[in-house]
């Protein structure tokens, strides 16, 4: 049986409309997986079953996260929020956490993640941190990696991608801060910034700052490394 996978999905900016980058199915259908769009505007109550029929959650990138969620105003370098996506992944990601399900959060999702189990963000790195590299929408194709991330070599992360340092792609000028109670750090830029977070243990819980969706298609292994990884993780779920 092949794994069931759902992909989190945005609004397009003008409302109206869902929007699910196919790098995310590609990637998915390519590692064996059936992926599923999960449109925003989900009813709570429908959580429990949605999650019951699948295997995993992918919660994709996407704009910024309305900073209620972690108790802020809004700073001057906050960008576009998409309050009813927020409203749909919160919860969604919530449930999945408590369910045990694998749990891959990219860009966005790492966030949706981290905030879903009590963690929080900054609102504007270019604006909250100095010194910084450059995180914020990198001015090459996002196939190519732009800056180096260090892996803490006991992590899954490391596990998967077999490597303890890994050049990546970078398109975020938000990041974790306040990494969740039960989650770890396990990878870094050299400017301290956030790039990966994951539940110790047992389970496939990892969120990523970079996109491997996009790094699969530049011919990176690591990247269709962990796509096989999660993917693996689910498939064992559908087996039990
Ligand atoms: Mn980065």
């Amino acid at each position: 049986m092949r794994p069931r996978i759902g992909i989190t999905c945005g609004t397009v900016p003008e409302g109206g409309a869902m929007r699910l980058d196919l790098e995310y199915v590609r990637a998915l259908v390519q590692s064996g997986a059936i992926p599923f769009a999960l449109p925003p505007g989900l009813s709570e109550e429908s959580l429990p079953e949605i999650l019951e029929s699948l295997d995993g959650l992918l919660l994709s990138g996407g704009p910024d996260v309305d900073p209620l969620h972690f108790g802020e105003e809004p700073l001057p370098g906050m960008g576009r929020i998409d309050p009813e996506r927020d409203a749909a992944e919160l919860p969604l990601a919530r449930r999945a956490l408590e369910s045990g399900m694998p749990i891959l959060g990219i860009c966005r999702g790492a966030q949706v993640l981290n905030i879903a189990a009590g963690g929080d963000l900054f609102q504007d790195l270019p604006t909250q941190v100095v010194p910084l590299l450059r995180h914020v929408q990198q001015p090459t194709p996002m196939t190519y990696p732009t800056h180096k991330v260090l892996i803490e070599p006991e992590s899954l992360l490391a596990g998967i991608t077999r490597c303890v340092a890994l050049r990546v792609n970078s398109w975020h000028h938000q990041a974790i801060r306040r990494v969740a109670p039960g989650f770890a750090v396990t990878a870094r830029a050299e400017d301290g910034v956030i790039e990966a977070v994951e539940k110790p243990g047992p389970g496939f819980v990892l969120g990523l700052q970079f996109h491997p969706e996009s790094m699969t298609e530049g011919g990176s292994p690591e990247a269709t490394l962990l796509f096989e990884a999660f993917v693996g993780a689910c498939a064992e779920r559908a087996r039990d």
